[in-house]
């Protein structure tokens, strides 16, 4: 078989997505409640506290925000293939008329369409109009599980930085540091993700780490707040 020479990166799309947004979301996140915490002037066991108890519920609802998300596209995909096999089943014609459409639509002459739906319904008929009837491919196939650890994974490497930060640095400066090296950890996250998808660098960079200067200063005057009225 000919491999041509060209590059894709769409093969990554589906657990890229889903590593970059449990790792971004473990950052933001832990490192928001750590800082809302520390600016309410918080024990550093407390803020270690907080940071743990942030890891582990953040990991969990992750995976179990993931594992019902991708189930029901999976439930969603065996349900359509369910349909379409007992139509291939019970009216042919009209399953053939209608993927030689789908191949005029996209540009092939009638003829030719015609050809093309014959052979791929004798070759493979259900393949067929799963692909290009419903657009399910290999690629997009539903793994709730591993979706879900995936998600749950990257969260808690995510939210293990900023607690590693919190765990090294004295509290006075928790705040400052977390702060900083979040950001840090953000946009070295955005970039590496942009650049692993083929996207710019730089955009990427800057778009998580606007939104998570955004998040951690809003916790950190919340938690400032807080601190002056329980004092
Ligand atoms: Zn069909």
């Amino acid at each position: 078989m000919l491999r041509h020479s060209e590059f894709h990166r769409s093969h990554r799309i589906g657990w890229l997505r889903a590593a970059v947004l449990g790792a971004n979301d473990g950052i933001v996140s832990t490192a928001s409640l750590i800082i809302g915490i520390a600016a309410a002037h918080a024990s550093h066991g407390t803020i270690l506290l907080t940071g743990v108890a942030g890891l582990v519920s953040g990991a969990m609802s992750m995976a179990a925000g993931e594992y019902v998300s991708v189930s029901s596209q999976s439930d969603t995909e065996t349900a359509d293939l369910a349909r379409e096999r007992l139509e291939l089943a019970t009216d042919q014609e009209s399953e053939l008329k209608e993927l030689a459409g789908i191949y005029i639509a996209r540009g092939l002459t009638p003829d030719l369409a015609q050809q093309v739906a014959v052979q791929f319904t004798a070759h493979d008929a259900l393949g067929a109009h799963a692909r290009d009837e419903l657009g399910i491919s290999e690629i997009m196939n539903a793994r709730p599980v591993q979706a879900a650890l995936a998600s749950a994974v990257t969260f808690a490497v995510g939210a293990a930085l900023p607690l590693l930060v919190a765990y090294i640095v004295p509290t006075p400066n928790t705040v400052l540091y977390v702060g900083i090296m979040s950001l840090a950890f953000l946009a070295l996250l955005g970039g590496l993700a942009a650049k692993a998808g083929g996207a710019n660098m730089w955009k990427g960079t800057a778009r998580v780490a606007f939104w998570g200067a955004l998040a951690m200063t809003a916790t950190a005057a919340v938690g400032s707040l807080f601190g002056v009225v329980a004092a």
